[in-house]
């Protein structure tokens, strides 16, 4: 049943050179959080993306909650977040305590509109409570327009975490991204462009902060002989194992952002002419490392939905995923304020409502995605068919 070998959405794609770093750690006996492996990691990890420093962190969601105890981000505080993204970006802030008011996409890099943040901005200083950091998401390895962006957060010198889980490897204007914020995370979970099995990573220019960050995340351990502590903190560290597996992975990432590129281009070469399809863009000045193929499916136009062909897929045995729910949509954020792109134009709805992520694995091979490819085909035309009595020709 080797035609019928399931198809996965984003799965972990080993370099080969992991078991060399973990016997290093094995026969060493570093078998804890931190040790050399954890230095090196974060050392080549900085390097690679430009900070000055790196914290290597249990999750990209503990990177992220580290980033706003940094930031003194508490109780009764307000924080901006990107709405079209995953729970992991938001959760940190209810864990501080906070408040997230949820900011709407546009259309360019379905990431935070500088307008909808503009707007949110003025109607907090208006209210004379300003957020104290705004979380910007660079979805599916699309940068953010981070020049708006910054220069708006700059004016009310809010600082920026950039949610960069899913960018690592993509540029934004020639620098990497999630080195533009105050503080960049990184996440390397199983279905990420490099992982660790699961590990995140905290990036700064700010040594004092990152200091502080490897503090925080081994449990505030004041400088004394006994074990004493003046301040609450986290079990956040990456094991040195981990680390070591990082190591290898992000030896080969460039490799890997070219690998997913190109499935990107060999869905738009194969689908891009169907009246109705809309892959997901690439802002003119950004290099996205297309962790993820997405696309929007215009509902005037085609006649299946994203959750029929998901459903379609998975007859094939092959995973498909819709775009992020908007958190504003969600349960748990119910109450939250959301402000829109445009009036009554929510630009995260409607990518949510239209849009679907295909397989997109840097260990997918052209046989695979062809599979998948037929199967997209099949079902998009014959429903493009019914509507237009047959006469849409592919070429
Ligand atoms: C994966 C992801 C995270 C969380 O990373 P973990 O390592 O799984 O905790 C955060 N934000 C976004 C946008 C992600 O895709």
């Amino acid at each position: 049943m080797i035609e019928n070998k399931r198809i996965f959405l984003s799965s972990p794609h080993m370099s080969g050179n992991e078991q060399k770093y973990i016997n290093e750690a094995f026969e060493t006996n570093w078998i804890a959080p931190l040790g050399p492996n954890v230095d090196a990691f974060e050392k080549e990890l900085a390097a690679y993306v430009g900070t000055s420093g790196a914290t290597a962190t249990s999750s990209g969601t503990a990177a992220i909650h580290l980033a706003l105890e940094l930031l003194i981000v508490g109780q009764g505080d307000i924080v901006f977040c990107s709405s079209l993204t995953f729970v992991a970006s938001a959760n940190p802030i209810l864990y501080a305590g906070a408040e997230p008011v949820f900011i709407d996409s546009e259309e360019e890099t379905w990431n935070m509109s500088p307008v909808a943040l503009a707007k949110a901005f003025e109607d907090a200083q208006a209210k004379r409570k300003l957020p104290k950091a705004v979380i910007v998401v660079n979805l599916y390895g699309q940068s953010a327009q981070m020049d708006e962006l910054m220069a708006i957060c700059e004016r009310y010198e809010v600082p920026v975490i950039e949610d960069a889980a899913e960018s690592l490897g993509s540029l934004y204007k020639g620098k990497k991204s999630g080195s533009f914020g105050h503080f960049g995370i990184y996440s390397f979970n199983g279905n990420k462009i490099i992982t660790t099995s699961g590990g995140g990573m905290l990036v700064s220019n700010d040594l004092d902060a990152l200091a502080r960050s490897r503090f925080l995340a081994t449990q505030a351990r004041d400088t004394a002989k006994h074990y004493q502590h003046s301040t609450v903190g986290y079990n956040y560290r990456m094991s040195n194992i981990l680390a070591g597996v990082g190591r290898a992975q992000l030896e080969v990432l460039e490799e890997r952002v070219q690998a997913r590129r190109d499935v990107f281009d060999r869905y738009v070469k194969a689908l891009g002419d169907i009246e109705g399809i809309h892959f997901m863009p690439e802002l003119e000045g950004t290099y996205s490392n297309r962790w993820l193929t997405a696309l929007t499916l215009d509902p005037e136009v085609i006649k299946v939905t994203p959750y029929e062909l998901i459903d379609l897929l998975e007859e094939e045995n092959i995973e498909a995923r819709p775009v992020w729910k908007p958190l504003h949509m969600q349960p748990l954020f119910e109450g939250c304020r959301f402000y829109s792109h445009g009036e009554g134009d929510m630009v995260s709805e409607r990518l949510f409502a239209e849009g679907l992520c295909l397989p997109s694995g840097s260990n997918m091979t052209a046989e695979e995605q062809e599979r998948v490819i037929e199967v997209l085909m099949k079902h998009l035309l014959a429903h493009k068919s019914l509507k237009s009595d047959g006469a849409f020709q592919r070429n």
